[in-house]
């Protein structure tokens, strides 16, 4: 094993935000400061069964959904243009539960006020989302707590510019942690190079079949990592054909690269989309299954990927993708694409309603 690069220690200004993560996923709740203000917050999904936050007064804490969430809701309205909400007002834990269970559409009790949520409030959620729970949160705000703050025995708070840099740090900075040759059944000169990201986070992969020529437009597929379809052979997507019909395609013409991004379920993580099967099962599809969780429709980024495709050498591409979306993601982080190539597979008895919501809901050429 040969790492390329130094090593970047991650920048001590991340700690806060790399432990109030850690906290968060185990139950505990954190502090998050904003310019005057300062609120506790836990990831709800963990409340629903520890208690972090909910030991003490119900009655003041308050819920933040995300814009999606609020959707499922409340789908008439009223609108706000934001991209979380608060949830203020007297509401039993049974109703809370509710409100916060995927499956749960709605309504919300008239008594229960709905406003836009504040910066601060935005970011808890965005918090949650880099510790991969689902997006929803409750908060109590200082002041309800005690005047000055948190109490000292607390060690952690995090403020917006650590959260910020955190986020930047999930994206990119990655540096080579190891490279080797790893011949595969369908391609046999093949080398798998890891970059992991600066805040230490899961590693993406490159898998560089034969020795593509950094002049020509490289021949490319994003692969977003799916457990259950690329090592388990599931029948509820087309991942592991896709990813073996990438392989032996790149291999057929000759040569180019594989980006195996660590961004499961279009980026919400492997148990949240465990999650978005059992609402399937209910009769959603994909995409409201998502959309009911909390999240959009994709959460996918591609920074990661621009960024390997950079430090292998390679800046012009042609992309194996049947999603128009991936194209303009790749040109806005300053890669080009020279060409869309299609890579379109059978359904099965399982997938057809799956690959069916991608073509009509998300936009994919099948
Ligand atoms: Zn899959």
């Amino acid at each position: 094993v040969q790492a390329n690069d130094e090593t970047q220690p991650t920048d001590a200004a991340t700690t806060p935000a790399l432990r109030a993560i850690a906290d968060l996923r185990r139950g505990a709740s954190v502090w998050l400061r904003g310019d005057d203000i300062c609120l506790r917050l836990a990831a709800a999904e963990n409340c629903l069964e520890t208690d972090a936050l909910l030991s003490a007064e119900q009655s003041d804490l308050s819920l933040i959904l995300t814009a999606a969430r609020y959707a499922v809701l409340c789908p008439r309205g009223p609108h706000f243009d934001a991209d979380c909400v608060r949830l203020d007002g007297p509401m039993s834990g049974i109703e809370r539960q509710r409100l916060l269970d995927p499956s749960f559409s709605g309504p919300i009790p008239d008594r229960i006020a709905v406003r836009p949520a504040t910066a601060i409030e935005t970011a808890a959620i965005e918090l949650i989302k880099l510790a991969h729970l689902m997006p929803a949160a409750l908060v109590r705000h200082a002041g309800q707590i005690q005047e000055n703050g948190r109490p000292e025995s607390d060690p952690i708070v995090l403020d917006l510019e650590a959260l910020d840099r955190a986020q930047q740090q999930a994206l990119g900075g990655m540096t080579v942690v190891a490279r080797a040759a790893v011949p595969l059944q369908e391609a046999e000169d093949a080398t798998i190079v890891a970059f992991r990201p600066a805040d230490g986070g899961k590693e993406h992969l490159a898998i560089v079949i034969g020795n593509p020529d950094p002049d020509q437009p490289v021949l490319i597929r994003l692969h977003s990592e799916c457990f259950t379809g690329d090592l388990l052979a599931s029948l509820r997507c087309d991942c592991g054909e896709q990813l073996h019909g990438a392989v032996r395609e790149i291999e057929r013409s000759g040569g180019g690269v594989i980006l195996y991004l660590a961004q499961e379920g279009r980026g919400i993580g492997l148990v949240n989309k465990l999650r978005a099967y059992q609402l399937q099962d209910r009769g959603f599809d994909t995409i409201d299954a998502n959309q009911m969780m909390g999240f959009d429709a994709d959460e996918r980024v591609y920074q990661p990927a621009a960024e390997m495709l950079k430090r292998l050498g390679y800046t012009t591409v042609r992309l194996l993708t049947n999603n128009p979306e991936k194209v303009q993601a790749l040109r806005e982080c300053g890669i080009a694409v020279a060409e869309r190539v299609p890579h379109a597979f059978p359904a099965n008895n399982h997938n057809e309603r799956y690959l069916r919501t991608k073509a009509a809901r998300a936009g994919h050429l099948l």
